[in-house]
Protein backbone atom coordinates (compact mmCIF):
# COMPACT_ATOMS: atom_id res chain seq x y z
CA UNK A 1 0.00 0.00 0.00
CA UNK A 2 1.50 3.18 -1.06
CA UNK A 3 2.39 4.84 2.13
CA UNK A 4 0.32 8.32 1.59
CA UNK A 5 -2.53 5.74 2.20
CA UNK A 6 -1.01 4.55 5.51
CA UNK A 7 -0.80 8.15 6.94
CA UNK A 8 -3.22 9.33 9.83
CA UNK A 9 -6.09 11.70 8.75
CA UNK A 10 -5.77 14.74 11.34
CA UNK A 11 -8.92 16.77 12.80
CA UNK A 12 -9.89 19.15 9.59
CA UNK A 13 -10.07 16.18 6.66
CA UNK A 14 -13.31 15.44 5.02
CA UNK A 15 -14.68 12.12 5.74
CA UNK A 16 -17.49 11.02 2.99
CA UNK A 17 -20.18 8.59 4.42
CA UNK A 18 -22.31 6.68 1.66
CA UNK A 19 -25.69 6.65 3.22
CA UNK A 20 -27.29 8.99 5.35
CA UNK A 21 -29.32 7.22 8.23
CA UNK A 22 -29.34 7.69 11.71
CA UNK A 23 -25.71 5.76 12.02
CA UNK A 24 -24.39 8.60 9.31
CA UNK A 25 -26.00 10.96 11.87
CA UNK A 26 -24.29 9.87 15.37
CA UNK A 27 -21.26 9.27 13.50
CA UNK A 28 -21.64 12.30 11.45
CA UNK A 29 -21.52 13.82 15.15
CA UNK A 30 -18.29 12.45 16.73
CA UNK A 31 -16.33 13.40 13.67
CA UNK A 32 -17.70 16.89 13.95
CA UNK A 33 -17.15 17.09 17.74
CA UNK A 34 -13.27 16.19 16.65
CA UNK A 35 -13.12 18.71 13.79
CA UNK A 36 -13.27 16.82 11.29
CA UNK A 37 -15.78 17.88 7.83
CA UNK A 38 -18.21 15.37 7.12
CA UNK A 39 -19.61 14.47 3.47
CA UNK A 40 -22.82 12.61 3.14
CA UNK A 41 -24.39 10.93 -0.02
CA UNK A 42 -27.53 8.86 -0.55
CA UNK A 43 -30.65 9.14 -2.91
CA UNK A 44 -32.59 11.09 0.01
CA UNK A 45 -33.44 14.47 1.09
CA UNK A 46 -32.81 16.38 4.58
CA UNK A 47 -31.61 13.68 5.84
CA UNK A 48 -30.75 12.23 9.37
CA UNK A 49 -26.93 12.03 8.34
CA UNK A 50 -27.29 15.53 6.20
CA UNK A 51 -28.81 17.77 8.45
CA UNK A 52 -25.42 17.40 10.85
CA UNK A 53 -22.97 17.35 7.79
CA UNK A 54 -21.14 19.84 6.26
CA UNK A 55 -22.31 18.44 2.85
CA UNK A 56 -25.44 16.27 1.85
CA UNK A 57 -25.16 15.36 -1.64
CA UNK A 58 -28.39 14.00 -3.45
CA UNK A 59 -27.60 11.26 -5.48
CA UNK A 60 -28.46 7.49 -6.40
CA UNK A 61 -25.39 4.76 -5.71
CA UNK A 62 -25.96 3.97 -9.34
CA UNK A 63 -24.70 7.20 -10.63
CA UNK A 64 -20.84 6.09 -11.00
CA UNK A 65 -19.72 9.41 -11.91
CA UNK A 66 -21.58 10.89 -8.97
CA UNK A 67 -19.69 9.05 -6.61
CA UNK A 68 -16.28 9.17 -7.93
CA UNK A 69 -16.79 13.25 -7.40
CA UNK A 70 -18.07 12.73 -3.92
CA UNK A 71 -15.34 10.31 -3.06
CA UNK A 72 -12.70 13.34 -4.99
CA UNK A 73 -13.24 15.53 -2.14
CA UNK A 74 -12.68 13.68 0.67
CA UNK A 75 -9.58 11.91 2.23
CA UNK A 76 -11.37 8.67 2.80
CA UNK A 77 -14.94 7.16 2.53
CA UNK A 78 -16.78 4.94 4.63
CA UNK A 79 -20.76 4.24 4.75
CA UNK A 80 -23.51 3.73 7.01
CA UNK A 81 -25.59 1.47 5.16
CA UNK A 82 -24.50 -2.04 3.58
CA UNK A 83 -26.47 -2.30 0.71
CA UNK A 84 -24.78 0.03 -1.03
CA UNK A 85 -24.11 -1.99 -4.57
CA UNK A 86 -20.33 -3.16 -4.75
CA UNK A 87 -19.45 -1.31 -8.10
CA UNK A 88 -20.23 1.92 -6.07
CA UNK A 89 -17.56 1.13 -3.46
CA UNK A 90 -15.59 0.26 -6.44
CA UNK A 91 -15.98 3.20 -8.04
CA UNK A 92 -15.30 5.65 -4.62
CA UNK A 93 -12.35 3.07 -4.20
CA UNK A 94 -10.68 4.75 -7.10
CA UNK A 95 -10.62 8.16 -6.00
CA UNK A 96 -9.96 7.84 -2.23
CA UNK A 97 -9.26 5.00 0.35
CA UNK A 98 -13.06 2.97 1.30
CA UNK A 99 -12.92 1.91 4.93
CA UNK A 100 -14.11 -1.06 5.51
CA UNK A 101 -12.96 -2.57 1.92
CA UNK A 102 -15.95 -3.28 -0.41
CA UNK A 103 -14.97 -6.71 -0.50
CA UNK A 104 -16.31 -6.51 3.21
CA UNK A 105 -19.45 -5.14 2.04
CA UNK A 106 -19.62 -7.60 -0.93
CA UNK A 107 -19.87 -10.49 1.71
CA UNK A 108 -21.94 -8.90 4.24
CA UNK A 109 -24.49 -7.27 2.44
CA UNK A 110 -26.16 -10.45 1.08
CA UNK A 111 -26.95 -13.77 3.61
CA UNK A 112 -26.11 -16.59 1.28
CA UNK A 113 -22.58 -15.13 1.48
CA UNK A 114 -22.40 -14.31 4.23
CA UNK A 115 -22.91 -17.67 5.92
CA UNK A 116 -21.55 -19.39 3.17
CA UNK A 117 -18.23 -17.48 4.58
CA UNK A 118 -18.61 -18.05 7.86
CA UNK A 119 -19.37 -21.70 7.58
CA UNK A 120 -16.65 -22.18 5.53
CA UNK A 121 -14.53 -20.29 7.96
CA UNK A 122 -15.50 -22.46 10.36
CA UNK A 123 -17.55 -19.47 12.51
CA UNK A 124 -20.55 -21.50 14.12
CA UNK A 125 -23.54 -20.37 12.50
CA UNK A 126 -27.31 -20.93 12.16
CA UNK A 127 -28.02 -23.88 10.28
CA UNK A 128 -29.18 -22.31 6.77
CA UNK A 129 -29.88 -23.99 2.91
CA UNK A 130 -29.93 -22.33 -0.44
CA UNK A 131 -33.43 -21.88 -1.71
CA UNK A 132 -33.97 -21.11 -5.53
CA UNK A 133 -37.56 -22.24 -5.78
CA UNK A 134 -40.32 -24.30 -4.35
CA UNK A 135 -39.02 -27.78 -5.00
CA UNK A 136 -35.64 -26.46 -2.86
CA UNK A 137 -37.31 -24.93 -0.52
CA UNK A 138 -39.14 -28.26 0.31
CA UNK A 139 -35.61 -29.54 0.24
CA UNK A 140 -34.17 -27.23 2.35
CA UNK A 141 -37.18 -27.91 4.93
CA UNK A 142 -36.44 -31.71 5.07
CA UNK A 143 -33.16 -31.43 5.99
CA UNK A 144 -33.22 -28.56 8.28
CA UNK A 145 -36.61 -29.24 9.92
CA UNK A 146 -39.78 -27.21 10.87
CA UNK A 147 -40.20 -24.40 12.35
CA UNK A 148 -37.75 -22.66 9.35
CA UNK A 149 -37.30 -19.25 8.67
CA UNK A 150 -37.47 -18.31 5.03
CA UNK A 151 -34.85 -14.78 4.40
CA UNK A 152 -34.16 -13.38 1.27
CA UNK A 153 -31.01 -13.32 0.46
CA UNK A 154 -30.28 -9.73 -0.21
CA UNK A 155 -32.17 -6.23 1.21
CA UNK A 156 -33.39 -7.97 4.07
CA UNK A 157 -32.93 -6.05 7.73
CA UNK A 158 -35.24 -5.12 10.90
CA UNK A 159 -36.96 -8.81 9.88
CA UNK A 160 -37.85 -7.30 6.73
CA UNK A 161 -38.19 -10.10 4.04
CA UNK A 162 -38.67 -12.86 6.47
CA UNK A 163 -41.36 -15.77 6.59
CA UNK A 164 -41.30 -18.06 9.28
CA UNK A 165 -42.65 -21.62 8.04
CA UNK A 166 -44.17 -23.83 10.83
CA UNK A 167 -45.67 -26.79 7.97
CA UNK A 168 -45.11 -27.45 4.81
CA UNK A 169 -48.60 -25.89 3.89
CA UNK A 170 -47.07 -22.51 4.27
CA UNK A 171 -43.95 -23.38 1.80
CA UNK A 172 -46.32 -21.44 -1.28
CA UNK A 173 -47.40 -18.32 0.78
CA UNK A 174 -43.46 -18.10 2.25
CA UNK A 175 -42.09 -18.03 -0.85
CA UNK A 176 -44.65 -15.52 -2.43
CA UNK A 177 -44.30 -13.42 0.75
CA UNK A 178 -40.43 -12.95 0.34
CA UNK A 179 -41.18 -12.25 -3.56
CA UNK A 180 -39.80 -15.48 -5.09
CA UNK A 181 -36.62 -14.63 -4.96
CA UNK A 182 -33.10 -15.69 -4.55
CA UNK A 183 -33.41 -17.01 -0.35
CA UNK A 184 -31.92 -18.00 2.60
CA UNK A 185 -33.71 -20.96 4.97
CA UNK A 186 -32.92 -20.97 8.28
CA UNK A 187 -33.35 -23.45 11.20
CA UNK A 188 -35.11 -21.77 13.87
CA UNK A 189 -33.24 -21.57 17.25
CA UNK A 190 -35.19 -21.56 20.07
CA UNK A 191 -32.90 -19.15 21.88
CA UNK A 192 -32.08 -18.06 25.42
CA UNK A 193 -31.33 -15.29 24.37
CA UNK A 194 -29.79 -12.81 21.71
CA UNK A 195 -26.22 -11.07 21.82
CA UNK A 196 -23.94 -8.96 20.40
CA UNK A 197 -20.59 -7.43 20.25
CA UNK A 198 -19.54 -4.81 18.25
CA UNK A 199 -15.70 -4.59 17.22
CA UNK A 200 -13.39 -2.05 15.89
CA UNK A 201 -10.25 -3.42 14.01
CA UNK A 202 -7.35 -0.75 13.21
CA UNK A 203 -5.52 -1.52 9.87
CA UNK A 204 -2.85 -3.09 11.74
CA UNK A 205 -5.00 -5.56 13.80
CA UNK A 206 -6.21 -4.11 16.80
CA UNK A 207 -8.82 -4.80 18.22
CA UNK A 208 -11.56 -3.10 20.73
CA UNK A 209 -15.12 -4.13 21.29
CA UNK A 210 -18.11 -3.14 23.40
CA UNK A 211 -19.99 -6.19 24.28
CA UNK A 212 -21.35 -8.21 25.15
CA UNK A 213 -24.74 -6.32 25.07
CA UNK A 214 -28.08 -8.39 25.39
CA UNK A 215 -30.94 -7.82 22.71
CA UNK A 216 -34.28 -8.36 22.86
CA UNK A 217 -36.43 -7.84 19.76
CA UNK A 218 -40.52 -7.25 18.53
CA UNK A 219 -41.55 -7.99 15.53
CA UNK A 220 -38.02 -9.01 14.29
CA UNK A 221 -37.10 -5.41 14.82
CA UNK A 222 -34.63 -4.38 17.96
CA UNK A 223 -36.30 -3.16 20.92
CA UNK A 224 -34.21 -2.77 23.93
CA UNK A 225 -30.68 -3.91 24.30
CA UNK A 226 -28.89 -4.01 27.87
CA UNK A 227 -25.44 -3.64 28.40
CA UNK A 228 -23.59 -5.25 29.77
CA UNK A 229 -25.43 -8.81 29.26
CA UNK A 230 -26.01 -10.89 31.66
CA UNK A 231 -24.69 -14.38 30.22
CA UNK A 232 -22.37 -16.95 31.82
CA UNK A 233 -18.56 -15.44 31.75
CA UNK A 234 -17.26 -18.48 29.54
CA UNK A 235 -20.44 -17.20 27.00
CA UNK A 236 -19.11 -13.79 26.90
CA UNK A 237 -15.51 -14.52 26.40
CA UNK A 238 -16.21 -16.84 23.85
CA UNK A 239 -18.35 -14.09 22.27
CA UNK A 240 -16.00 -11.90 21.72
CA UNK A 241 -13.29 -14.19 20.76
CA UNK A 242 -15.68 -15.24 17.97
CA UNK A 243 -16.16 -11.42 16.94
CA UNK A 244 -12.27 -10.54 17.09
CA UNK A 245 -11.57 -13.59 15.09
CA UNK A 246 -14.58 -12.94 12.50
CA UNK A 247 -12.79 -9.15 12.04
CA UNK A 248 -9.89 -10.41 11.79
CA UNK A 249 -11.09 -13.01 8.93
CA UNK A 250 -13.01 -10.59 7.04
CA UNK A 251 -9.66 -7.68 7.54
CA UNK A 252 -12.30 -5.03 8.78
CA UNK A 253 -10.75 -1.59 9.09
CA UNK A 254 -13.63 0.33 10.77
CA UNK A 255 -16.94 -1.40 12.80
CA UNK A 256 -17.98 -4.51 12.62
CA UNK A 257 -21.25 -5.99 14.88
CA UNK A 258 -21.69 -9.73 15.07
CA UNK A 259 -25.38 -10.71 16.01
CA UNK A 260 -25.69 -13.87 18.17
CA UNK A 261 -28.18 -16.72 19.81
CA UNK A 262 -27.40 -18.44 22.50
CA UNK A 263 -28.79 -21.58 22.27
CA UNK A 264 -30.09 -23.31 25.38
CA UNK A 265 -27.61 -25.02 26.19
CA UNK A 266 -25.08 -22.07 26.43
CA UNK A 267 -23.63 -22.48 22.23
CA UNK A 268 -23.14 -19.42 20.17
CA UNK A 269 -24.59 -19.21 16.39
CA UNK A 270 -23.74 -16.27 14.66
CA UNK A 271 -27.05 -14.71 13.09
CA UNK A 272 -25.64 -11.94 10.77
CA UNK A 273 -22.97 -9.73 10.79
CA UNK A 274 -23.00 -5.43 10.16
CA UNK A 275 -20.08 -3.87 8.93
CA UNK A 276 -20.61 -0.39 10.40
CA UNK A 277 -22.14 0.43 13.84
CA UNK A 278 -25.43 -1.01 15.49
CA UNK A 279 -28.04 -0.43 17.15
CA UNK A 280 -27.19 -2.30 19.75
CA UNK A 281 -24.45 -0.06 20.64
CA UNK A 282 -26.19 3.40 20.61
CA UNK A 283 -25.40 3.01 24.36
CA UNK A 284 -22.14 3.71 24.05
CA UNK A 285 -22.40 7.37 23.06
CA UNK A 286 -23.38 7.81 26.69
CA UNK A 287 -22.44 5.11 29.05
CA UNK A 288 -18.10 4.42 27.02
CA UNK A 289 -15.69 6.50 27.09
CA UNK A 290 -15.44 6.40 23.54
CA UNK A 291 -18.35 5.80 21.13
CA UNK A 292 -18.58 2.56 18.33
CA UNK A 293 -19.02 5.70 16.34
CA UNK A 294 -16.21 7.48 17.33
CA UNK A 295 -14.15 4.14 17.11
CA UNK A 296 -14.93 4.05 13.95
CA UNK A 297 -13.83 7.57 13.03
CA UNK A 298 -10.40 6.87 14.98
CA UNK A 299 -10.07 3.40 12.72
CA UNK A 300 -10.95 4.96 9.26
CA UNK A 301 -8.65 7.64 10.02
CA UNK A 302 -5.97 5.63 11.13
CA UNK A 303 -5.58 7.12 14.50
CA UNK A 304 -5.43 5.46 17.73
CA UNK A 305 -8.13 3.60 19.38
CA UNK A 306 -9.99 5.31 22.56
CA UNK A 307 -10.73 3.31 25.52
CA UNK A 308 -13.93 1.35 24.62
CA UNK A 309 -14.36 0.62 28.93
CA UNK A 310 -18.26 0.96 29.66
CA UNK A 311 -18.12 3.19 33.00
CA UNK A 312 -21.98 2.63 33.56
CA UNK A 313 -24.64 0.04 33.62
CA UNK A 314 -27.10 1.37 30.54
CA UNK A 315 -30.38 0.04 28.61
CA UNK A 316 -31.47 1.84 25.43
CA UNK A 317 -34.96 1.14 24.25
CA UNK A 318 -35.76 2.29 20.33
CA UNK A 319 -38.45 4.48 19.99
CA UNK A 320 -40.10 3.61 16.53
CA UNK A 321 -42.30 5.52 14.49
CA UNK A 322 -45.44 3.79 15.96
CA UNK A 323 -45.52 6.27 19.35
CA UNK A 324 -46.34 9.00 17.25
CA UNK A 325 -49.54 7.40 16.13
CA UNK A 326 -52.35 9.50 18.36
CA UNK A 327 -49.69 12.95 17.92
CA UNK A 328 -46.41 14.22 19.57
CA UNK A 329 -45.06 11.65 22.03
CA UNK A 330 -44.97 13.20 25.31
CA UNK A 331 -41.14 14.37 25.55
CA UNK A 332 -41.69 16.39 29.05
CA UNK A 333 -42.45 13.63 30.80
CA UNK A 334 -40.12 10.99 29.54
CA UNK A 335 -37.23 13.20 30.35
CA UNK A 336 -38.40 13.70 34.08
CA UNK A 337 -36.66 10.47 34.02
CA UNK A 338 -33.51 12.14 35.34
CA UNK A 339 -31.11 9.59 34.12
CA UNK A 340 -32.06 9.09 30.68
CA UNK A 341 -30.75 10.58 27.68
CA UNK A 342 -33.12 11.05 24.30
CA UNK A 343 -31.41 10.81 21.22
CA UNK A 344 -34.00 11.65 18.06
CA UNK A 345 -32.70 11.10 14.49
CA UNK A 346 -34.70 14.37 13.06
CA UNK A 347 -37.15 11.70 10.78
CA UNK A 348 -40.30 14.24 10.09
CA UNK A 349 -42.44 11.48 8.66
CA UNK A 350 -43.01 8.86 11.66
CA UNK A 351 -44.15 5.34 9.92
CA UNK A 352 -45.33 2.40 12.13
CA UNK A 353 -41.54 0.48 11.96
CA UNK A 354 -39.64 3.56 11.34
CA UNK A 355 -36.66 4.23 13.42
CA UNK A 356 -37.29 7.58 15.05
CA UNK A 357 -34.84 7.67 17.87
CA UNK A 358 -33.85 5.93 20.75
CA UNK A 359 -33.97 6.49 24.71
CA UNK A 360 -30.68 5.28 26.88
CA UNK A 361 -30.73 4.76 30.79
CA UNK A 362 -27.87 4.88 33.07
CA UNK A 363 -27.98 3.43 36.20
CA UNK A 364 -25.84 1.87 38.76
CA UNK A 365 -27.38 -1.30 37.69
CA UNK A 366 -28.26 -2.98 34.27
CA UNK A 367 -31.88 -4.09 35.94
CA UNK A 368 -32.77 0.16 37.00
CA UNK A 369 -31.16 1.11 33.68
CA UNK A 370 -33.94 -1.31 31.82
CA UNK A 371 -36.79 0.02 34.38
CA UNK A 372 -36.07 3.04 33.86
CA UNK A 373 -35.79 3.34 29.99
CA UNK A 374 -38.79 1.40 29.88
CA UNK A 375 -40.68 4.08 32.50
CA UNK A 376 -39.63 6.59 30.06
CA UNK A 377 -41.07 4.84 27.37
CA UNK A 378 -43.84 4.24 29.10
CA UNK A 379 -44.15 8.16 29.60
CA UNK A 380 -43.44 8.98 25.92
CA UNK A 381 -46.85 6.69 25.26
CA UNK A 382 -49.09 8.24 28.41
CA UNK A 383 -49.49 11.18 25.55
CA UNK A 384 -51.58 9.26 23.35
CA UNK A 385 -54.50 8.82 26.22
P1 LIG B 1 -32.58 -10.83 11.29
O1 LIG B 1 -33.08 -9.64 10.49
O2 LIG B 1 -32.22 -12.00 10.46
O3 LIG B 1 -31.51 -10.47 12.28
O4 LIG B 1 -33.83 -11.30 12.18
C1 LIG B 1 -34.45 -10.43 13.10
C2 LIG B 1 -34.82 -11.18 14.36
O5 LIG B 1 -35.71 -12.28 14.07
C3 LIG B 1 -33.65 -11.84 15.08
O6 LIG B 1 -32.92 -10.93 15.86
C4 LIG B 1 -34.38 -12.88 15.92
O7 LIG B 1 -35.03 -12.31 17.02
C5 LIG B 1 -35.43 -13.39 14.93
N1 LIG B 1 -34.83 -14.49 14.15
C6 LIG B 1 -34.21 -14.39 12.96
N2 LIG B 1 -33.72 -15.58 12.54
C7 LIG B 1 -34.05 -16.49 13.48
C8 LIG B 1 -33.82 -17.90 13.64
N3 LIG B 1 -33.17 -18.60 12.71
N4 LIG B 1 -34.29 -18.49 14.76
C9 LIG B 1 -34.97 -17.78 15.71
N5 LIG B 1 -35.21 -16.45 15.62
C10 LIG B 1 -34.77 -15.79 14.53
Amino acid sequence: MPSQLRSPLLPGSAIGVLGSGQLGRMFAMAARRMGYRVHTLSPDEDTPTGQVADLEINSCYEDLDRIKEFASGVSVVTFEFENVPAATAAAAAECAPVRPSGQVLHTTQHRLREKTFLAQSHFPVTPFRRVGGLEELAQAADELGLPAILKTADFGYDGKGQFRIRNPEEFSEAWNAIGRREAVLEAFIDFECEISVIGARSIDGEFVHYGPVENRHRNGILDISVAPACVPENVAREAVEIAHAVLDKLEVTGVLCVEFFVARDGRLLINELAPRPHNSGHFSFDANVTSQFEQQLRAVCLLPFGSAVQHTPAAMVNLLGDLWSEGEPDWHAALSVSDVKLHLYGKSQARPGRKMGHLTALAPTTEQALQDAQRAREQLRRSAD
